[in-house]
């Protein structure tokens, strides 16, 4: 009970309940962790810059001044693929148009990859760190390919398509404790938090 009370409140700038899901399970019991979904905030959080970093910042610093808790974290989220110069990239969540749709962004990304014998990839995770005094960044990244078609039903967004080094199947298939070992939002929170506890 009192180690409840003493708990650290952090605030994570997000509505999407699979990323507040990843994150609570990689930092464990260690902090309060609060979203967009815990607080009555009926206000989307602007992300109109053309980097993850741009991006990553605004959401905290908005979260900051919008949610009064002291200490707020936001983080953007990209799939760079290497024959497509880094595309989809910080557009990756309208790559497709129109609204959010991860099956029509797939569907496009396997589209654009049909004639391209080079199908490496990578996600890269930038987080931001804001409280009154400071604002840091982290970034955590996995490499690996693009298969050629959706395979398995676990994950989000890309999953099922993203096949990282050293595995023969897609985050859609691998387990959510070895998605959160070894990729980019895992690698990203584990940074974060090694600074993080060394700091409070
Ligand atoms: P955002 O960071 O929420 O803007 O995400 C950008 C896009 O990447 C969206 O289409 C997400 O669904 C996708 N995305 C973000 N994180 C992941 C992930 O861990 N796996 C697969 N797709 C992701």
């Amino acid at each position: 009970m009192k180690e409840k009370k003493n708990k650290k409140q952090l605030f994570f700038a997000t509505a999407n309940k699979n990323k507040t899901a990843e994150v609570r399970q990689i930092l464990g019991d260690h902090l309060q962790l609060l979203d967009l979904n815990d607080i009555e905030l009926n206000q989307e959080l602007e992300e109109n810059e053309d980097t993850l970093e741009g991006n990553a910042l605004s959401k905290a610093r908005q979260a900051l001044q919008l949610t009064g808790i002291a200490a707020c974290i936001a983080e953007d989220t990209g799939l760079e693929v290497k024959a497509l110069n880094g595309d989809p990239g910080v557009h990756s969540a309208r790559y497709a148009g129109g609204n959010r749709s991860d099956a029509n962004n797939i569907k496009k990304l396997l589209s654009e990859l049909q004639d391209k014998e080079d199908r490496t990839a990578r996600f890269r995770t930038v987080i931001a760190y804001i409280d009154e005094t400071d604002e840091f960044l982290f970034e955590g990244i996995v490499n690996g390919t693009i298969g050629t078609a959706p395979e398995g039903e676990g994950g989000f967004g890309y999953d099922p398509v993203f096949i990282p080094d050293g595995y023969n199947h897609s985050f859609g298939i691998l387990s959510p404790e070895i998605k959160n070992e070894i990729s980019h939002r895992g690698r990203a929170f584990q940074s974060f938090f090694k600074w993080y506890r060394l700091r409070f």
